[in-house]
């Protein structure tokens, strides 16, 4: 197909994510990748700052990851799980187990971050019921969290950014408390955060199954970085009062907050813990989820006598096996130095940023940048100069933000760096010309936060 077909066949018939008919904005049309680079249909290179949202950090067509894929294919391309098993499932397994802190012995796969999800919560309703207490059925959560698409990761979702009014009536209603202090906030916010806590704990725990939480970084909610120090506090209340704790790490794992997930800077485990996106370096949708023996076993002597749960394509024998690749490269990568590096080098060429009227913060931890201005970012304006200087974003609300792959250079991060400044400085411009109400705040913290 040329480059005008594949355009009008999109327009005419494919969704995008969150998307509607007719588009605002045509996609590009993007014809291969390699190493940092999307090479679009119209020749242009561009550094990814996005890692296809967060999965490819080996970046694209990695020779390890393709060989891994093609053998695999000459072998076993899928098979169901019910009744089978295969040696990529035993050996991903197992790594899992391995990497993961000690408690989390049993492994669920899933085919993609929502579903992860959905799995931990029915881990968490079944684990209560099988113990006698059914009425320990709803989840609490913080504001400014993203835990995916379906109906009970919408549940826990920012209820503004979730769009819950539109949802009421269908979606569950959970528990939302305040999103969490900032990182940078002093110790005695943190300390009248837990324990606020502490005391929503013990007014509900007889209702709570889990709490389920992003730990340190808030990704698709709103870019937001909180403390570990909480997270491990978190961690605390939730023995005291008899829940369980639920980690989202679908965005935080494999390394991208600098350690390898974001719990371990907590010191802590979780009762559940959900992985996807760079599970498979970006190569295809898997994620898992991962529990205790305890949990497990306590379900399985439940009325289910298992979990209720099996997708089609669990455990799909491809994706194990590029994941188990994945996390080869991972390991034998000095991952633990560079992706730091990124973030010093990313926070040094954004800095003058927090300078400009219309920024209200720039923030890095990890491989992640985020520069938050003081106004919707004008998306079009905002791509388009982002492609002019050679680099692909995908800003959305009020957010500028880049986690490339932790392969690049020094030289390409001071592209995307410039690509981060186009992107600001066009958003500002259009949103400016365009007479856009302006809402001057001096600091994050004016911020509201309710
Ligand atoms: C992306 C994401 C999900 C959902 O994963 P999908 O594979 O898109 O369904 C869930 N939780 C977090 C924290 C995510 O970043």
């Amino acid at each position: 197909m040329d480059h005008a077909t594949i355009t009008a066949v999109d327009a005419e018939h494919v969704w995008h994510p969150y998307g509607g008919f007719p588009a605002s904005t045509a996609p590009r049309v993007v014809a291969d990748c390699e190493g940092v680079h999307l090479r679009l249909a119209d020749g242009s290179r561009l550094v990814d700052g996005m890692s296809s949202w967060w999965a490819a950090v080996h970046g694209y067509r990695h020779p390890q990851l393709d060989a891994a894929l093609a053998d695999q294919a000459g072998r076993m391309s899928h098979v169901m799980f019910g009744g089978l098993t295969h040696e990529p499932a035993a050996r991903l397994a197992s790594r899992l187990v391995a990497m993961t802190p000690e408690p989390l012995q049993k492994v669920f796969f899933a085919d993609s971050g929502s579903v992860s999800v959905e799995v931990a919560v029915k881990m968490a309703i079944q684990y209560w019921r099988s113990r006698g207490r059914p009425a320990k059925n709803a989840l609490l959560t913080w504001r400014g969290g993203y835990h995916g698409d379906t109906f009970a990761p919408m549940s826990v979702c920012d209820p503004e950014g979730g769009m819950h009014a539109m949802w009421r009536g269908v979606l569950p209603e959970q528990m939302f408390v305040p999103a969490p202090p900032d990182a940078r906030d002093g110790e005695g916010a943190q300390e009248r955060y837990l324990t606020m806590l502490d005391t929503r704990l013990a007014a509900a725990g007889d209702r709570l199954a889990a709490v389920i939480v992003e730990p340190v970084v808030q990704g698709a909610g709103g870019m937001r970085f909180h403390s570990p120090a909480l997270v491990a506090g978190l961690r605390r209340l939730c023995r005291a009062h008899e829940v369980l704790l639920i980690c989202d790490e679908i965005a935080t794992g494999f390394g991208r907050t600098g350690t390898l997930f974001a719990s371990d800077a907590a010191g802590i485990s979780p009762d559940i813990m959900c992985l996807g996106k760079a599970l498979t370096g970006g190569y295809l949708t898997l994620a898992a989820t991962l529990t205790t023996t305890e949990i497990a076993e306590t379900i399985s002597r439940g009325e289910a006598g298992g979990l209720a749960h099996g997708p089609t394509f669990m455990a799909n024998p491809l994706a194990c096996a590029v994941a188990c690749a994945s996390l080869d490269v991972l390991e034998s990568s000095d991952w633990r130095r560079r992706v730091p590096q990124i973030g010093a080098r990313l926070a040094a060429g954004l800095a003058p940023l927090a300078h400009v009227d219309g920024v209200v913060d720039v923030r890095v931890l990890g491989a992640i940048a985020v520069v938050e201005l003081d106004r919707d970012v004008d998306l079009v304006a905002a791509t388009d100069a982002a492609v002019a200087s050679g680099v692909w974003l995908r800003p959305f609300r009020k957010l500028i933000y880049a986690m490339p792959p932790y392969i690049i250079s020094d030289e390409q991060l001071d592209v995307l760096v410039d690509g981060i400044g186009a992107a600001v400085a066009a958003s500002l411009a259009a949103t400016e010309s365009a007479g856009g109400q302006r809402i001057r705040r001096g600091h994050r913290d004016q911020e509201s936060t309710s």
